[in-house]
């Protein structure tokens, strides 16, 4: 049996010494990075007003929620499966099509483009709950106030500080591959794709201006800004509430009540135990529908190399040699 324990966090894994930015950014590189933030952020709250006040007695179409669901559940597997277990971790090699499908459905997630992504993910893994940590929600206060401020900093708030993560040092693999630099080149045209696909579709299926603007809302904007806080929920709340079952040097949860809609990856505690695996919910019950498209991925054969962890005679989690 192998044991099976490397944290596939990335090449600089195991170097402690808290990341400095080569450069620091602008006032002016800042300004434009936190007004984005701030209406990806703020703008879904100010959609749901409209939404209320513009379907408020009317419902919305059936189709639209459809559509909605359908871009949520690619953007979010893009997000699972390609950014967070294939591309951060490497829990299963996968060929050039998948590798560049799932960097593109990520990337529409609109969560920052797949290589920076990436090299605050493997940061987090490295520093995670300790200085250099780009979002623990620990280290802010032990009374109410700061236990608030650090959730809401692990949340989004760290989303609106200075990004001081080296991509060539966390992410090296990345940056020479030119299929994944192309796509993180194209971020900002995919984040308006996944904007404008949702209201052309709407369109289509409805043939109003209405339907157009009813599926920009709810499979655009409404849909991108639940899997942010779905997203963004793992960051805070799995490493503030829920079980650990696992042995870890953090303080990451598993939790039960965000698995679905985080499609597996709430089982947080177990990950950061086993980082490079493949399944999350490795515990009876655990439903993980990420786990379950990387299998149908390896049976149809684009996805190899999976890192299937199973429990050995001692009931030990290890990966079969
Ligand atoms: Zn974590
Ligand atoms: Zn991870």
């Amino acid at each position: 049996m192998s044991t099976a324990t490397a944290d596939r966090t990335g090449p600089s894994a195991s170097i402690p010494p808290t990341p400095q930015p080569s450069e620091p950014p602008s006032r002016s590189a800042l300004v434009v990075s936190r007004t984005i933030t701030g209406i990806l952020v703020g703008g879904p709250v100010v959609a749901i007003g409209a939404a209320v006040l513009l379907w408020s007695g009317h419902g919305v179409e059936v189709r639209t929620l459809v559509l909605a669901l359908a871009f949520y559940v690619v953007t979010a597997f893009g997000v699972t499966v390609g950014f967070h277990r294939l591309f951060t971790h490497r829990s299963f090699t996968a060929n050039r099509p998948l590798r560049i499908a799932l960097a593109v459905a990520g990337s529409m997630a609109v969560e920052g483009a797949p290589i920076g992504w990436v090299a605050n993910h493997r940061r987090h893994h490295v520093y995670s709950d300790r200085p250099g940590d780009p979002h623990s929600p620990h280290g802010f206060g032990a009374d109410v106030r700061g236990q608030l401020l650090g959730l809401f900093h692990a949340h989004c708030g760290w989303l609106f500080t200075p990004d001081t993560t080296p991509t060539r040092r966390f992410a090296p693999d990345l940056l020479r591959d030119r299929d994944l630099v192309t796509v993180n080149r194209l971020f900002p045209l995919l984040a308006v794709v996944s904007l404008v696909a949702p209201f052309g579709l709407g369109w289509l299926l409805s043939g109003t201006l209405a339907g157009a603007l009813s599926a920009l809302v709810w499979a655009g904007v409404l849909r991108m800004a639940a899997l942010h806080h779905v997203t963004w929920s793992v960051n805070s709340l799995c490493h503030a509430f829920g079980k650990r079952p696992f042995t870890t040097k953090d303080r990451s949860t598993n939790l039960a009540a965000l698995a679905v809609v985080s499609l597996g990856d709430s089982w947080h505690n177990f990950h950061h135990a086993h980082p490079d695996a493949a399944r999350h919910g490795v515990l009876r019950h655990q439903i993980d529908p990420s786990a379950a498209l990387i299998r149908i991925f390896e049976r149809s054969g684009c996805a190899t190399n999976v890192r299937w962890y199973e429990r050995d005679r001692s009931g030990r989690l290890a990966i079969p040699a």
